[in-house]
């Protein structure tokens, strides 16, 4: 990968055209914040309804105050957490730099600061910020390594920036900072411990109710059916595990037992269980704290388990 490939797809950007982004949670289908077309190419490339908006990624704390109205607390959280895997959504500031249909209409916008090197040099090559959501088909497992984006969403790109497997797995923690509240939308990989130890208890009633695909029932699922929290695997299922001893490590998601581990595997799996064809997958159970409430999310969303 070249300087060349970064500023090209800088140009790409500018040019209002798409192009596949490595960022340290997913790969994500990038373009232009201010501009409603190439926004709109998103939404038609992915199949992703437009009530649902996308995360506006910048380089900076300083940038996405330029955006978004950030109070003490949200300051304080972008200050702990960027760049890396944090979406703060606050007031919009700058209606035009991220358009109304990023913003799904909303008088909010959701921000931040990516942690991967060439998701960085890309925005400061393309110079404002791009709205990238998973470059998966809407409804489908995001894609963690750069041959999975391509068969998403390559098609739809004018540039593709490889940037090797991501290093976390799953999407980005969604918290609003809106009227003095702190509340967690969507959990992810910053964890809820994490974020209450700088701002205290967060309100979770935000994020049952969101309305959005990453939080409606059947998301994040392969083609076979899944099943979660089960000890043994029907006949022709592919077993999931997780820990010592659990099935076939070849299928596990982490044999150590790390929830780092198993984030960063569990979509790979996903679609490469679903590549064999099977009657379905099953999970072990996975624990449910710390980064396990991200897995345990994604899982129950792939299974269509949450209403
Ligand atoms: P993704 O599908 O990974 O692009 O994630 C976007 C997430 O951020 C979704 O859960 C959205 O609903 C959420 N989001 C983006 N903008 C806003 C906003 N202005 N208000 C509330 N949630 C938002
Ligand atoms: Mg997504």
């Amino acid at each position: 990968m070249t300087v060349a490939a970064i500023e090209r797809a800088g140009q790409a950007l500018r040019d209002g055209r798409l192009v596949i982004l490595p960022t340290e949670t997913v790969y994500g289908l990038a373009a232009d914040a201010a501009n409603p077309e190439a926004v709109a190419a998103i939404f038609e490339a992915k199949g992703r309804p437009r009530f649902n908006p996308l995360i506006a990624h910048v380089a900076d704390a300083a940038a996405a105050e330029r955006l978004a109205v950030f109070d003490d607390r949200a300051r304080r959280l972008a200050d702990a957490f960027w760049p890396g895997p944090l979406t703060i959504v606050a007031p919009a500031r700058d209606r035009e730099a991220v358009c109304d249909l990023a913003r799904a209409g909303l008088d909010s916008v959701a921000v931040r600061a990516p942690g991967h090197a060439r998701a960085r040099a890309v925005i400061e090559a393309f110079g404002g910020a791009v709205v990238a959501p998973s470059a998966n088909r809407s409804g489908r497992p995001s894609p963690t390594t750069f041959e999975d984006a391509m068969e998403e969403t390559g098609a739809f790109a004018a540039e593709a920036v490889d940037g090797g497997p991501c290093a976390v797995g799953v999407e980005s923690t969604v918290v609003s900072v809106l009227d003095g509240r702190v509340s967690l939308l969507r959990p992810g990989a910053v964890t809820a411990e994490e974020l209450e130890a700088l701002v205290g208890p967060l309100d979770r009633a935000a994020g049952e109710g969101h309305r959005s695909p990453g939080r409606l029932a059947l998301h994040y699922a392969p083609d076979a059916p899944v099943r979660i929290n089960v000890t043994e695997a029907n006949e022709g299922e592919i077993l999931l595990g997780f820990g010592p001893g659990a099935g076939d490590p070849r299928w596990s998601l982490s044999p150590e037992g790390d929830l780092r581990q198993a984030a960063a595997r569990l979509f790979r799996l996903l679609r490469e269980a679903d590549r064999e064809r099977p009657v379905g997958i099953a999970v072990v159970p996975i624990p449910a704290q710390g980064l396990g409430e991200a897995i345990n999310d994604r899982l129950k969303r792939a299974a269509g388990f949450v209403g």
